[in-house]
């Protein structure tokens, strides 16, 4: 029998041609395969149950490839000899394939360590199965060609590699060794060359012991490493990035040392060493550290080598790194040596880099694992760009995000492309970033791609919409968020708990503590956080006293500060639902945080103070809105702020449940920010389990505005496609044409 299938999903640029021809060698088969526009494209011929168990290993092709779709289909035999793999179609429409940055594999690290070999101790080692790729890619689709590696011919041993089927560099597009790739260069921060070579890695390396701050040119931009250990070092670099507080992720050299860190579970450990070797957030051990790497924080964020370099580096080093993004506060990451110089000036004190130019910035990615699954928080290097299936888009959409953590997407012919992380808007240089990454999107589905934007006038993300004068459809904020999460699960209709810091709603206020009932035809608003002032506008969201005078002057608590009382009280303070500033008005009511010097600071420190499995506190609820003031009263009188955490996050959980009792909810999206925190995921799916509700939550796309293109393309995809929408209008889904 003879079967053609299309496979979709990470299959270009990971080995995978080569996986099947070994395949179908193995098996007995004939045919061929080929990359095509947005997947692979197989013919397999032999006995049917040969072909039958092809098409089942597949399905089950191995990391770093990930088979999301296979659809196959009877054709005619053609009876050829053998099994061979074809180049791909030139000029084809292959422009959605461009695969994501891959640590390094097993075999090539053992490569790199082995002193024979011929690669030993070289930082640019790969092969078909890892190495970078997004980052290297100056067009697509993804060819060496098309890519920084095209400075670099193949010498001829590499050429051999690349063309043997038996060599696992076959077809490899960033292969390269010590004769005929990159080389290493070690500067001062000024710019002088100080060594090349294996002598610029030992200099680096003898910079880091010293407690200087050392610029390494990592796989998708600049990072800063200081020696962990140091508090003298970590507190230069705090100081010279200015970043007063928020933790520093820390680079070790394997697992084992990651253990001494932090305690990790199996799933934790997998996150860990999966190919994109993102940040991981584990539970500190509280041992082996400077205090300010993570100051005040129960978790870690740790890494394992996303390179040969990073594996060179930390081997030679043997102690744990600080590992962040080499960028000023709220830059984006630098790629090049003089950007370094120009844009981090006085920063690093020695820089590490080499010829291979970045063509695309990508900042690591960071996962969380909560229930024993694996979330992504940040979609960044290894994880984006990922393309998954989307059978509700048609015509195509490019979609912006919101003004923080921005990451686009683009959506067309029953497909979405997940884009890295941006980052927030703040910066001119990060709105050129998003700039940069909306042009590479609109040459992915077509100039003629509408723009899916946030409601909100004032974004950066909004203000790029409409400067390039491009045909745009706006979506509000939380709609958004329930429709990322839908849209990953691939449902249609769920009751959304949309919960996070602000958002515009169509009624004009901030919004932030939602219930919508989302379907393909719209949203409607269905209950709601009793809203609250807040004293002094933005200022509330670094300051929680500003948030706690509010929800003091709507539940009558005593003790607030009098003069943030009155600004509360002024008819001119603007009202919220926010359930993120009623988690920063907690934190401050119980002494736990007041000042937040980062986004969600008091809320993570607020579920860290928790203690024990807390019952949940009275509350009202009308059918429309949720009264918390109850439960903050209690809160107010509970002792022990441990135990009044644990209680006010039941208290969040079993509002949840309300709602969805009272809207005979089946299926529950819970999303926003605010579903970051692991306490408040676990109790609130807890009590929705019991009921016998399904729960959907984030999982490869971020619950905060990291994930909200997503839903901006889900929800204007829609929109383009009936013409018929309807937005999360005060109780009663009255179209709104200005959304
Ligand atoms: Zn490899
Ligand atoms: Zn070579």
């Amino acid at each position: 029998m003879r079967r053609s299938g299309r496979i979709r999903g990470i299959v270009q640029g990971v080995g995978f041609r080569p996986y099947a021809a070994r395949l179908a060698a193995e098996l007995a088969l004939s045919g061929r395969v080929r990359n095509e526009g947005r997947g692979v494209r197989i013919e397999v011929e032999g006995e049917a149950p040969a072909v039958r168990a092809f098409e089942a290993r597949i399905a089950a092709a191995p990391p770093p490839a990930r088979v999301e779709e296979a659809t196959w289909e009877d054709a005619s035999e053609e009876g050829e000899a053998g099994f061979r793999i074809e180049e791909s179609e030139a000029g084809g429409p292959a422009r959605w394939s461009i695969p994501p940055d891959l640590a390094p594999c097993a075999d090539c690290l053992a490569e790199v360590d082995e002193a024979a070999a011929r690669r030993h101790a070289y930082p640019f080692t790969s092969c078909a199965r890892c190495g970078p790729r997004y980052t290297l890619a100056l067009g697509l689709p993804w060819d060496r060609k098309r890519s920084t590696m095209a400075a670099f011919p193949m010498c001829p041993e590499c050429a051999r590699e690349y063309a043997d089927p038996r060599d696992r560099r076959q077809h490899a597009q960033p292969i390269a060794c010590p004769r005929c790739g990159p080389g290493l260069r070690l500067e001062t921060g000024q710019g002088v060359a100080l060594a090349a070579g294996a002598e610029a890695l030992e200099g680096a390396a003898a910079a880091v012991r010293r407690g200087e701050v050392l610029a390494l040119k990592g796989v998708g931009g600049f990072q800063l490493v200081v020696d962990a250990r140091d508090d003298g070092a970590v507190g230069r670099l705090r100081r010279r990035k200015g970043r007063e507080e928020k933790p520093f992720a820390v680079l070790v050299a394997d697992l084992p040392a990651a253990r001494a860190l932090a305690f990790l579970d199996r799933e934790e450990e997998a996150a860990l060493r999966s190919p994109a070797a993102p940040i991981v957030l584990a539970r500190s051990r509280g041992v082996g550290l400077a205090a300010g790497v993570a100051p005040g924080n129960a978790r870690l964020g740790v890494m394992l080598p996303a390179s040969p370099l990073h594996h060179l580096l930390a081997r030679r080093l043997g102690f744990p790194v600080v590992c962040t993004s080499g960028n000023l506060h709220g830059d984006p990451i630098a790629t090049g040596d003089a950007e370094v110089r120009a844009r981090l000036p006085g920063v690093a004190d020695a820089v590490l880099t080499h010829d291979r130019p970045i063509a695309r910035r990508c900042d690591d990615a960071v996962v969380h694992v909560v229930d024993g699954s694996p979330r992504t928080l940040r979609l960044g290097r290894g994880l984006g760009p990922v393309l998954l299936p989307a059978p509700w888009a048609g015509a195509p959409v490019v979609a912006v995000g919101g003004h923080m953590q921005v990451a686009p997407v683009a959506a067309a012919d029953g497909e979405v492309l997940l884009w890295p992380h941006v980052g927030d808007l703040d910066g001119l240089a990060a709105r050129q970033a998003l700039g940069v990454a909306v042009e590479a999107l609109r040459g992915v589905v077509g100039r003629r791609a509408t723009v899916a934007r946030d409601a909100h006038p004032d974004y950066g993300s909004t203000r790029l919409a409409e400067s390039q004068g491009l045909s745009h459809v706006s979506v509000y904020h939380h709609h958004a968020h329930v429709a990322a999460c839908l849209a990953e699960h691939g449902e249609e209709e769920a009751l959304g708990v949309a919960w996070d810091g602000v958002g515009l709603g169509p009624d004009g206020t901030a919004w932030g503590g939602e219930f919508l009932e989302v379907s393909p035809r719209g949203a409607d608003r269905v209950a709601w956080l009793r809203p609250f002032p807040l004293a002094g506008g933005d200022a509330a969201a670094r300051d929680g006293r500003r948030c706690l005078a509010g929800v003091a002057a709507v539940a009558g608590l005593a003790g607030a500060d009098p003069r943030l009382l009155a600004l509360a009280r002024s008819p001119l303070a603007a009202s919220t639902t926010s359930a993120g500033r009623l988690f920063d008005a907690v934190a401050a009511l119980l002494g736990v945080r007041e000042r937040s010097t980062f986004s969600g600071q008091a809320a993570m420190a607020l579920e860290h103070a928790a203690t024990g499995a807390g019952e949940a506190y009275p509350f009202g609820f009308d059918g429309r809105v949720l009264d918390w003031a109850p439960a903050v009263r209690a809160a107010a009188g509970e002792g022990d702020p441990g135990v009044a955490s644990a209680r006010f996050h039941a208290t969040l959980a079993a509002m949840v449940a309300a709602v969805a009792a009272a809207r005979r909810a089946r299926v529950v999206a819970l999303t926003g920010g605010c579903f970051q925190n692991a306490r408040l995921v676990g109790d609130t799916s807890a009590a929705l389990w019991r009921r016998g509700i399904r729960v959907l939550l984030p999982e490869r796309v971020p619950p905060g505005d990291g994930g909200l293109a997503l839903g901006q393309a889900w929800v204007a995809s829609r929109r383009l496609g009936s013409g018929s929408e309807t937005s999360p209008g005060d109780g009663g889904g009255s179209p709104s044409p200005s959304e």
